[in-house]
């Protein structure tokens, strides 16, 4: 019996030694055109790294890439192994093929079929930069915390494109939307029908739109679907990610109100109107849901009274930033700022608000609500006053007073 030969493959795998020795030499060619920067094919522009330069600036790294002007870039990190991946989503590297290592950076390399350039560190580290500006992008690297590393690798550290204006960077600030009720619990039904769980949900969806769009936080939210979530789970979702701030949307009833409002936290109600919305949010779900580190309870009691002290001053100050945007844009409910028992405020160390859109009891508030344009007016009017706060709110952080 006689095996049958074994059959190539593919065609081109027949594989003399000449073949194989042209074909490398082909390859060869077509790396030294990669790194010399002269595209392959020619035609349409496309997007591409023209030059990389990976260097040590005294404890830091610096990468200085040159794009061409197509060029869209995305830093994101990994915590397991300790990685900075730079995201170019249909872009050619010719950037050359090695990039030393340098600082906290040990190794670098491209890897062509995800776009993406990977940086191999050799700890945690913090990004003092990532902002491109006309054809350079320039990140730099510095050590950093463990804690600080592990913020930057749970979003979007920086993103821009080439020949767009500068992206600040640094971890940036995460801003939580809560789309009020959700699945089981429709919340309020309208003079018409309509569920606050959607007026919600797309006034939330709206209002990230237009906050991502700044490039100066990052957002998320509780829920992006019609499903039910308790309310400490909607606080913890917030303390889990460190969020910078939580907004609670709404457009509840309160009968003969008309307009928004906005509610911060407090055991005594500033009124009998926002004691009822108070009551009528709990009743969704009863557990205040607060879970802190174990310490004796007389410590604890000392560093929450702290805390909260502190948070409370943070959500007044979102309040009122939060009115005054609002004012310039939709109907207010006269004391725009009241106070009640809300449980979905209780985040001890997040400034939290409570806003109401307008009130679904209202027919007048119900039927704009009910239009796209107007949620988006309230949207701008949210996401100004949200980009006030946080830049006062970082200024804080950053200087002394
Ligand atoms: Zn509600």
């Amino acid at each position: 019996m006689t095996r049958p030969e074994a059959i190539p493959a593919a065609t081109g795998d027949t594989a003399s030694d000449s073949i194989r020795t042209s074909r490398r030499a082909l390859l060869q060619m077509a790396f030294g055109m990669v790194a010399a920067g002269l595209p392959l094919l020619s035609g349409r522009a496309e997007a591409a790294v023209t030059a990389a330069r990976l260097q040590a600036v005294s404890r830091n790294a610096r990468l200085t890439l040159t794009l061409n002007d197509t060029a869209r870039w995305r830093l994101t990190a990994t915590t397991r192994p300790a990685r900075l991946v730079l995201h170019l989503p249909g872009t050619s590297w010719r950037g050359g093929t090695r990039l030393s290592s340098a600082g906290p950076v040990q190794s670098a390399s491209w890897n062509n079929r995800a776009k993406q350039l990977i940086l191999n560190l050799r700890g945690p580290v913090q990004v003092a930069r990532a902002e491109s500006e006309g054809s350079q992008l320039v990140i730099e690297i510095g050590p950093g915390t463990q804690a600080g590393f592990a913020r930057l690798a749970s979003g979007t550290i920086a993103q821009g494109n080439a020949g767009g204006t500068a992206i600040a960077t640094r971890d940036l600030p995460l801003v939580v939307l809560d789309p009020g009720h959700g699945g089981k619990d429709p919340g309020t039904i309208g003079v018409t029908g309509t569920h606050e769980k959607r007026i919600t949900l797309a006034a939330a969806t709206e209002l990230k739109r237009q906050l991502e769009a700044t490039g100066r936080c990052r957002v998320a939210l509780t829920r992006s679907r019609d499903v039910f979530i308790p309310l400490d789970g909607r606080v913890e979702f917030a303390r889990k990610r460190q969020a910078t701030l939580f907004i609670s949307l709404h457009a509840d009833s309160a009968p003969g109100a008309r307009g928004a409002s906005v509610y911060t936290l407090s055991d005594r109600a500033s009124d009998a109107l926002s004691a009822g919305l108070a009551q009528r949010e709990n009743r969704a779900d009863l557990r205040g849901g607060l879970s802190l580190p174990p310490v004796s309870p007389e410590v604890e009691r000392i560093l929450f009274s702290l805390v909260r002290q502190e948070t409370r001053a943070g959500s007044d100050r979102i309040a009122t930033t939060l009115v005054r945007s609002l004012g310039g844009e939709v109907p207010l409910l006269p004391n725009t700022h009241r106070q009640a028992a809300f449980a979905v405020l209780k985040a001890p160390d997040i400034p939290s608000i409570l806003v109401e859109m307008g009130f679904l009891s209202d027919r007048r508030d119900e039927a704009a609500l009910k239009r796209p344009a107007h949620r988006a007016k309230v949207a701008k009017a949210l996401a100004e006053g949200i980009q006030n706060w946080l830049a006062r709110h970082q200024a804080s952080l950053a200087g002394p007073g």
